[in-house]
């Protein structure tokens, strides 16, 4: 029992492998914080990211971070993992409606932009928890908690991220097999660079990204369940840190090239 309470109060959370990563809450196994490294509150995670992440223009750093060496799924496997899920949550999927309409509208221009359009599916369920994850690398469940307070941007920034988890799947196993919080938390923070790059090559607002994040934070904390007690998540605060100075390199590059393209 205590267990399935620290599974699911927290807002983003615990590492689980390669084929089912998960953020703002799962009930499905995993690996909870005392499993991890002890040293998961030592600086640098943000350094660490950004230097990963690199520097240059959007389009380079898309070309880096957008790697699509990534498992592709058959149909029949994503259908299996969709039943799966559905058992899982003991909840079937919503396919109509207003709601589903938005998320799938928004869903496809994600995956449209990422080169994988009908190579995930999309499950979108009743929960009134914030929730969301990418399950065995091939579904992107939702809960309604999610995906109804958050406006189209947000919840564009918050489903890239997600599909992020598929660029990081041999970094994901490896943090996991040593347990290693912190280059976990470096993980998470590359999924919000392309979340915030998401945004951004959708010409939309990159700081959003972190905007829903603390909209979660604020559903979340009037449902009184607390922020992150997995070590394998940075707060809140460094995924801040993170996102203003990812969108400041973005925006100095660009600037920098007005710079160079108008000297021509
Ligand atoms: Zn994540």
């Amino acid at each position: 029992m205590l267990a399935r309470i620290l599974l699911t109060a927290t807002l983003s959370l615990q590492f689980i492998p390669p084929a089912i990563a998960s953020d703002f809450g799962a009930d499905d196994g995993g690996v909870t914080q005392g499993a991890y490294k002890a040293d998961a509150n030592a600086p640098g995670a943000v350094e660490q990211a950004l230097t990963a992440v690199g520097a240059g223009s959007a389009d380079e750093i898309k070309g880096r971070l957008f790697t699509y060496s990534i498992t592709v799924f058959s149909p029949e496997v994503r259908a299996q993992a969709v039943a799966a899920f559905s058992a899982s949550v003991d909840q079937r999927g919503i396919t109509q409606g207003k709601l589903f309409r938005r998320v799938e509208k928004i869903f496809n221009c994600v995956l449209q932009l990422h080169a994988r359009s009908g190579k995930i599916e999309l499950f979108l369920y009743q929960h009134e928890i914030p929730k969301a994850m990418l399950w065995r690398g091939c579904v992107l469940a939702l809960s309604t908690g999610l995906a109804d307070p958050l406006s189209d941007d947000e919840l564009t920034a918050i489903i890239a991220h997600e599909l992020g988890h598929s660029y990081f799947e041999d970094e994901m196993a490896s943090a996991n097999l040593t347990k290693d919080a912190r280059a976990m938390r470096v993980i998470e923070l590359k999924c919000d660079a392309v979340a915030i790059l998401s945004l951004k090559l959708l010409d939309r607002n990159p700081a959003l990204h972190l905007r829903g994040l603390q909209r979660i934070g604020e559903i979340n904390r009037r449902k009184g369940r607390s922020y992150s007690i997995f070590q394998s998540h940075p707060d809140l605060s460094e995924r801040a840190q993170f996102s203003q100075r990812f969108i400041h390199l973005l925006q100095s590059s660009e600037v920098g090239l007005l710079d160079n393209s108008s000297r021509k």
